[in-house]
């Protein structure tokens, strides 16, 4: 009887310790691409970055903030 319990409770850790490795399994999501903004250098996960074209590259940024610096310093610095 003691020993169905020692069982019991050794199942009951592996599966805890399962769930905790799951969740912090850094392979666990590998669809979340980091994109660097080009502006300030922050790594922002690709679906939340704000995509804007800046002369004929892609580029991701972090906010709106930094989309409009960096294009219109870009479109400054191109135009003189
Ligand atoms: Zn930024």
């Amino acid at each position: 009887m003691a020993r169905l319990a020692i069982i019991a409770a050794l199942l009951a850790v592996i599966v805890l310790l399962f769930r905790s490795f799951l969740r912090s399994d850094p392979y666990a999501a590998p669809s979340t691409e980091m994109v660097q903004d080009p502006n300030c250098g922050t790594f922002v996960p690709k679906p939340e970055a704000v995509f804007r074209k800046v002369g004929d590259r892609d580029c991701y940024f972090c906010s709106q903030k930094c989309a409009d610096e960096y294009q219109s310093r870009n479109a400054h610095n191109s135009a003189s």
